[in-house]
C-alpha cells in the first residue's frame, strides 16, 4: 500500500466508542490535526476501561465514574462530536458515508474502525434463563451486581480471565462457586500451563470448585436459574455421556469474545478472525483503519495474530492516529496483561505461544513467583505472580532481545540484576 495513495484527512470518523477510541481522539490532536472527529458508539456511555469491570468495580469499590477513560470536558474542549447511542449499520466506501441507526449519513476523508469484540454467548437450553450473565460491559456488571447481593451458589463458565476474576470476586462475596472450563487445563488460550497450575491452586486454596475438562449440558429452572447441568467433554471438545446436576442461582459465563468485524466484511475489507490491517493498522482502502480488539495485524515476532488487550488497544490507537496524520510508524509493541484475583498480581510480558522450556523461578511474596518461558532457548515470555521486579525485567530483556541463561533463571541465589543474559 503506497503512502501516496492516502491523503492528510479533514473529517476523520471513528467507529466505536472503547479505550482505543479515546487514545485514538487523544493521538489525533495531539499530533496537530485540526479537522473535524466525530466518535459514534452504540452504548451510551463515554469511552470506559474494562479492566476493573471483573475485579473492584464487580467487587462494589470503584466508583463508575472513574470508569470513564477521560472526563466529558475532555471531549468538548478537543472539539470532538460525540454521537453515543448510535449503531453503524453499513459503509458505502464509494460514497466514503456511513449509515448511522438513527437513518443519517455521515461523511468521512477517514475512517477507523475501532469496534472491539463481543461476548461469546451460551447456547444450551436455559441460556436466556433469568440469572444467566455476561462480564464485558458497564450495564452486563450493573445487571450482575444485585444479582450476587442475593445469590448464593453460582457457576462460573470458562476458565479465562474474566472468569477467573469473576470467581474470585464471587468468592470474596462468600458465594460457592463452581468453575467448568472446557480445556484440561485453565487459561488455555492466554498463559503457560505452568501458570495455569498455579492459578488452579489458588482458586482450590479460596474454596473454588473447579471442574476441568467440564462445560454445561443445560441449564434449567421455573422462571429463573435453579441448577445447570454438566458434562465432561474430551479432549477434542467433544461432549461424554456422564452428567451431573449442581444447584445454582446465577450463571457467569466467561467463555471468550468475538470481534465486530461485519461492517468490515459486509463493504467488502478483508478478514480474518479480525479486520486484516498492516503494520500502521490500514486496510486496503485507503481511507480506513481498524485497531483494538478487533484488529487481525502483523507482529514482528508472532506473525499475525488479534490481541485483546488494554496495551494493544492504547498503542495500536496510537499507530492508527501516526498512520492517519501522514507519519506511520510500525506498531510492533509488547505484548502484556495482567489480572488481579484475591491477593495475587498476575503480569505478563511477551506471549506464551509455542513455547518449549518453562522455568519456574520462586519469588519472595507469599503467592509469588514467575515462570520464564523459552523457544529455542531464546527467552519468548515472562508470567510473574506477585514478583514485579521479574515482570518488568523479563518485559525489558524480552524488549531488547536478551535472553538470560536457562541454566541459572531459576536459581533465586542469583539476583536478576546479575543474571547472565545472553
Ligand atoms: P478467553 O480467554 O477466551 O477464555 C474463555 C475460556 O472459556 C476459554 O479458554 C474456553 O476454553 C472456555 N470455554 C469456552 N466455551 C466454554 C464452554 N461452553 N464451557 C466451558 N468452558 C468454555 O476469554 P475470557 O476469559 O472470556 O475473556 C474475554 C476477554 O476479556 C478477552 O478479550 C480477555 O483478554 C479480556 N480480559 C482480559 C483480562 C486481562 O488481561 N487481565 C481480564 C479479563 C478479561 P477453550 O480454551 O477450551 O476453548
Amino acid at each position: 500500500m503506497a503512502i501516496a495513495d492516502r491523503m492528510v484527512p479533514e473529517r476523520i470518523v471513528i467507529v466505536g466508542a472503547g479505550h482505543a477510541s479515546a487514545q485514538l481522539c487523544e493521538s489525533l490532536r495531539k499530533g496537530g490535526h485540526t479537522g473535524s472527529i466525530t466518535l459514534v458508539g452504540e452504548e451510551t456511555w463515554l469511552p470506559y476501561q474494562r479492566p476493573p469491570l471483573s475485579k473492584a468495580y464487580l467487587l462494589g469499590d470503584f466508583e463508575r465514574e472513574r470508569l470513564f477513560v477521560k472526563p466529558h470536558s475532555f471531549y468538548a474542549d478537543a472539539d470532538i462530536d460525540l454521537r453515543l447511542g448510535i449503531r453503524v449499520d453499513a459503509i458505502d466506501r464509494d460514497a466514503r458515508t456511513i449509515a448511522l441507526s438513527n437513518g443519517t449519513r455521515l461523511p468521512y476523508d477517514a475512517l477507523a474502525l475501532l469496534t472491539g469484540a463481543r461476548v461469546r454467548r451460551l447456547d444450551c437450553p436455559g441460556a436466556g434463563l433469568p440469572g444467566v450473565h455476561y462480564v464485558r460491559g458497564i450495564d452486563d456488571i450493573d445487571a450482575l451486581m444485585p444479582a450476587v447481593d442475593t445469590a448464593r451458589n453460582a457457576v462460573v463458565i470458562g476458565g479465562g480471565y474474566i472468569g477467573l476474576e469473576a470467581a474470585a470476586v464471587l468468592r470474596k462475596r462468600g458465594l460457592a462457586v463452581t468453575l467448568l472450563h472446557r480445556s484440561p487445563r485453565l487459561l488455555s488460550r492466554v498463559a503457560s500451563v505452568e501458570t495455569a497450575q498455579f492459578i488452579e491452586g489458588i482458586h482450590r486454596e479460596e474454596g473454588v470448585d473447579i471442574r476441568l475438562g467440564t462445560t454445561l449440558r443445560s441449564i434449567e429452572g421455573a422462571g429463573r436459574v435453579q441448577k445447570v447441568e454438566i458434562e465432561r467433554v474430551a479432549a477434542d471438545h467433544v461432549a461424554g455421556d456422564t452428567a451431573e446436576e449442581i444447584p445454582a442461582d446465577l450463571v457467569v459465563a466467561g467463555i471468550g469474545v468475538l470481534p465486530n468485524q461485519s461492517l468490515a466484511s459486509d463493504a467488502g475489507l478483508p478478514t480474518e478472525d479480525g479486520i486484516a490491517v498492516d503494520a500502521q493498522c490500514r486496510t486496503p482502502d485507503p481511507a480506513i483503519y481498524a485497531a483494538g480488539d478487533v484488529a487481525w495485524h502483523p507482529h514482528g515476532q508472532w506473525g499475525e495474530l488479534r490481541l485483546e488487550s488494554v496495551q494493544n488497544a492504547l498503542d495500536q490507537a496510537k499507530a492508527c492516529a501516526a498512520a492517519m496524520l501522514g507519519d506511520p510508524a510500525p506498531y510492533d509493541a509488547m505484548p502484556w496483561f495482567w489480572s488481579d484475583q484475591y491477593d495475587v498480581k498476575l503480569q505478563s510480558a511477551g506471549l506464551p505461544s509455542g513455547y518449549d522450556r518453562a522455568i519456574w523461578r520462586a519469588g519472595d511474596k507469599a503467592r509469588g513467583g514467575s515462570c520464564w518461558l523459552y523457544r529455542d532457548d531464546r527467552l519468548l515470555c515472562v508470567e510473574a505472580a506477585n514478583d514485579p521486579r521479574a515482570y518488568m525485567t523479563g518485559k525489558r530483556w524480552i524488549e531488547a532481545g536478551q535472553t538470560p541463561d536457562p541454566a541459572t533463571i531459576g536459581n533465586t541465589d542469583i539476583a536478576l540484576k546479575e543474571m547472565p543474559v545472553l
